[in-house]
């Protein structure tokens, strides 16, 4: 599927810097939208198309309660009407925590004298997966600071190491990075390990603000860290994720500048990123951080809700920095992967460190610490489907969620019954009773609501299959 970008993102030349301050404040600051064209803006997503800027900014003015209510609702609905209640988990691997890098909001800076610093040595890495594995994760993300210690072929290594651990009924079936840029070359070293997803935040679009949070090191450079994912494109590995670290700086500036950064995928590379995050700042040793572009929660939910509407085509991440209330409320508004059982102490899954943090040890703090099994308790009660799928990803089917979006009925036909199945395989292998029961509740139900006797009739099978022992079955 093509898409039209807007007429300046054509112009863009693939690994060239590509935002325009001025004129993502034109818009934020020219636009003063009627109600009716909020209504069409939202309903013109609703109807799947991608928002241009000047669209997204009509839904960033919209400052009426009553506006901001319909763009959730809005958000919402698209999210149920284009993904339905599957959500995706996964958890965080912290590697190490060395780094060469002065950015002022982390824990892990190279300035921090009260950090802690250590990688995980292969018998460590290894243990930590276990570990992973036994609480039932099946996708990691790989967490590493930016040290020559890390470079492309240590993250392959690590990839490597990650694939061969099997515990028990235990896999890991896709491992995510997010890690430093690498060179072209480097991004090729890891996208032949394997990998899905390399993930790259922005932290903040805003040049003046990046360049005053990030004091020296390589991530100093602007330009070069905004054109990462350019050369991963350049190289084939086009599955990547972008983000933007709200609290920097204005959060309006941020959303559109990571609708601008969409765009020009999009116009360079025609693929767009396939997930967007958003994290908020949060406590961290010695955070060096002015309070005063942080983001209530109130504009947390309208900027999530916002960003789905703008890019109805994108898997969405919403992690543990959110306490569990936050993400309860946001995770409604389009949200399609959250982590679980997320612990950021090195080591610690394995040393099954749950007591007080150690903010230290720690790149920030985590305010959701529910377990695994706790998060799939209540998404359940929910009435939502957690998934462990990574069936795209192994059939080669790049760009999951774009799938999802852009082809009638693959829902029906692939993503419900694969989370179906590896939700059976965690029944299975690792819920308590209490969970076993609802999540076989939740399953008859979504088997029901396929709407498909033959369909219906090969999941049954395959839970069949799963339940004398077989694993590993998708579509
Ligand atoms: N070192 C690599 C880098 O900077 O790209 C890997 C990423 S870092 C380990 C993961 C992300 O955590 C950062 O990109 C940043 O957005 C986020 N982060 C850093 N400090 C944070 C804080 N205090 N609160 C919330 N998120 C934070
Ligand atoms: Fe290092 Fe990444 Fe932390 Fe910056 S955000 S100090 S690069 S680990």
């Amino acid at each position: 599927m093509k898409f039209k970008p807007e007429k300046y993102a054509i112009n863009d030349e693939p690994g060239k810097a590509f935002i325009d301050e001025k004129e993502i404040w034109n818009y934020i600051e020219t636009i003063k939208p009627s109600n009716n064209r909020v209504r069409e803006v939202i309903q013109k997503a609703l109807n799947k198309n991608r928002l241009t800027l000047e669209e997204t900014a009509v839904l960033l003015n919209a400052d009426d309660p009553e506006l901001i209510d319909e763009i959730k609702k809005g958000a919402r609905t698209l999210k149920e009407r284009v993904y339905g209640n599957r959500i995706v988990l996964f958890a965080p691997l912290y590697i190490g925590n060395k780094c060469a890098n002065n950015c002022l909001y982390c824990g892990f800076r190279s300035s921090n004298k009260d950090a802690i610093r250590q990688t995980l040595d292969d018998k460590e890495i290894v243990k930590e997966i276990e570990a992973l594995e036994d609480n039932g994760q099946k996708r990691l993300i790989l967490v590493y600071g930016e040290h020559r210690d890390y470079d492309a072929d240590y993250i392959a290594h690590t990839v490597d190491l990650a694939y061969g651990v099997r515990k028990g009924n235990g896999e890991i079936r896709r491992v995510n990075i997010n890690a430093a840029p690498l060179t072209s070359e480097g991004f090729r070293k890891v996208k032949d390990a394997g990998i899905g997803t390399y993930q790259i935040f922005q932290e903040t679009y805003h040049k003046p603000t990046y360049e005053r949070y990030h004091l020296s090191g390589k991530k100093a450079d602007y330009d070069y860290r905004l054109t990462s994912l350019d050369r991963a494109q350049d190289v084939g590995l086009d599955d990547v994720g972008i983000g933007a670290l709200f609290g920097l700086y204005d959060w309006r500036f941020e959303v559109m500048a990571l609708v601008r950064h969409t765009n020009h995928l999009e116009a360079c590379y025609n693929v767009g990123p396939h997930t967007i995050s958003f994290p908020r700042i949060q406590s961290a040793s010695n955070l060096d951080v002015d309070e005063k572009y942080f983001v209530s929660d109130d504009d947390f939910a309208r900027l999530i809700a916002i960003l789905r509407l703008a890019v109805p085509y994108t898997g969405m991440i919403l992690t543990a920095r959110e306490t569990a209330k936050v993400r309860n409320e946001v995770i409604h508004f389009g949200v399609s992967q959250i982590d679980g059982g997320t612990k950021l102490e090195l080591g610690s899954y394995a040393m099954n460190l749950n007591e007080k943090q150690d903010l230290n040890k720690e790149q920030f703090k985590v305010n959701d610490d529910r377990s695994l099994n706790t998060i799939i308790d209540e998404l359940l009660d929910d009435d939502m489907l957690p998934s462990f799928c990574t069936a795209c990803y192994r059939l080669g089917r790049t760009g999951e969620h774009f799938m999802e979006f852009s082809v009638p009925g693959f829902i029906k036909s692939k993503c419900t019954p694969n989370a179906i199945l590896t939700l059976a395989e965690y029944v299975n292998d690792y819920a308590p009773d209490n969970t076993s029961h609802k999540a076989w509740k939740v399953i008859e139900k979504n088997l029901n609501d396929l709407n498909n006797e033959e369909m219906k009739k090969s999941v049954l099978e395959r839970i069949e299959k799963i339940n004398a022992g077989e694993r590993d079955l998708y579509y």
